[in-house]
């Protein structure tokens, strides 16, 4: 075999320090010693301080939504989410998506009947549900992925033709839009994440929209058992309260948002130009929405013609310091906790299955430059060209 220059195969990395695949956004040291001063000075940690509040005011008035409702995180918020919508028995959810969408219904004891999704866009849609749709299911969670959107107004439609309610799962989706109109502004709320690897991040934590005033009520007095504002009564109540902390941090980013979405943005066009030239990878582009975060890149290998599994590919990149990941996997319907003994395993959701094989996540964000885009893509490039002599390199170590 030729020497093939990969670190897999024993050449130095072509990064010296691990990339990451999410934003990590880090403010400036000046600016984080003072926002946390302040911290000190007013000597006030939690329990929805000033931080907080000012936070909040700030998507609402962004968002152009009545209540924005900080919470911890976005799975809490998902969990309170179901608390406050009375859900019960059973919610339709997508297969293809991160497994907190779907945990949230199990720690609020629904039951997820899952659903396919779009081969292009990455989507669940109406054309999805319709056939799985029974008595006992009681909502639609929607899940918006990649920074773009499921067909919003279709959904709506049909949920509110059969009764449904319907909600979002918006952890990828945080200052898209639809038209004029924010994500965070459709069914009866939305649930962003601000974890660190989002766009927008507070270290941790997340967010509940919605413009129903008894709802956003509900929210928040279940976000607290000590309460807050107005006191409606709940069933449940739990600790999903953001931190000052937090919601420092979460202010930097919101502030440096447009200018971290314009790099997103930048990188995201380099990769496109660089990635449509190999066969067998394409990149996914965000559909569905006017304006975009450019969050994620994501991109499906085609075995047949790129040559290497998307596996393998993910393997190669990883030794050269570069933290791809597959994503998402695996399929949700598959894990021994949804199988329901054996009625999942006929469950055939071919498209998810194909993607959970077939996607990767490639590094964005804050740590990338433009020469890191070029390079992993000219890696990428190097492997569809060494594709033979790799498959050979792979059959030796047995993998
Ligand atoms: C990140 C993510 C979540 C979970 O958000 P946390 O804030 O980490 O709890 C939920 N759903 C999707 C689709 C996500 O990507």
């Amino acid at each position: 075999m030729h020497k093939l220059k990969f670190a897999l195969l024993g050449s130095p990395p072509a990064f010296k320090k691990k990339l990451p695949v999410g934003q990590l956004y880090f403010p400036d040291w000046q600016r984080y010693e003072s926002a946390m001063r302040g911290i000190f000075e007013r000597r006030y940690y939690t329990n929805h301080g000033p931080l907080v509040q000012k936070f909040e005011a700030k998507l609402q008035e962004y968002l152009g939504v009545k209540h924005a409702i900080c919470v911890t995180n976005a799975t809490i918020g998902l969990i309170m989410a179901a608390e406050a919508l009375e859900l019960t028995r059973k919610v339709i959810v997508p297969a293809y998506t991160f497994i907190a969408s779907v945990q949230s219904l199990s720690w609020a004891g629904l039951e997820p009947v899952f659903c396919d999704v779009d081969p292009h866009t990455h989507q669940m849609s109406v054309e999805k549900i319709e056939h799985i749709l029974d008595e006992n299911v009681t909502a639609i969670m929607g899940v918006n992925l990649w920074g773009g959107a499921c067909d919003i107004s279709k959904l709506q439609a049909f949920g509110s033709s059969h009764n449904l309610k319907l909600y979002f799962d918006s952890a990828h989706a945080f200052g898209c839009s639809i038209g004029t109109k924010k994500i965070g502004n459709f069914g009866e709320l939305e649930v962003f994440s601000f974890h660190a690897t989002k766009i927008l991040s507070a270290t941790e934590g997340g967010c509940v929209c919605t413009n129903d005033n008894l709802l956003a009520a509900r929210l928040r007095n279940i976000r607290s058992s000590y309460g807050a504002g107005i006191p409606v009564p709940v069933v449940k109540t739990a600790n999903g309260r953001m931190s000052e902390a937090q919601a420092a941090i979460a202010l930097m980013s919101f502030e440096e948002f447009p200018k971290n979405q314009e790099n997103n943005y930048h990188l995201f066009k380099l990769y496109k130009q660089y990635l449509q030239k190999i066969p067998g990878i394409l990149l996914i582009e965000p559909k569905g929405v006017t304006f975009s975060n450019y969050q994620y890149v994501v991109c499906e290998v085609d075995k047949k013609i790129f040559g290497l599994s998307r596996d393998k590919l993910v393997m190669l990149l990883n030794a050269e310091n570069i933290a791809s990941r597959r994503y998402f996997y695996p399929p949700l319907h598959h894990l021994p906790q949804y199988n329901n003994g054996l009625q999942n395993k006929s469950l055939r959701l071919p498209v998810t299955e194909y993607l959970c094989e077939s996607c990767m996540q490639l590094p964005i964000g804050q740590r990338v430059s433009e020469d890191a885009v070029k390079k992993i893509c000219g890696i990428i490039e190097r492997a569809y060209e060494s594709r033979h002599q790799l498959i050979s390199f792979f059959k030796g170590v047995h993998c």
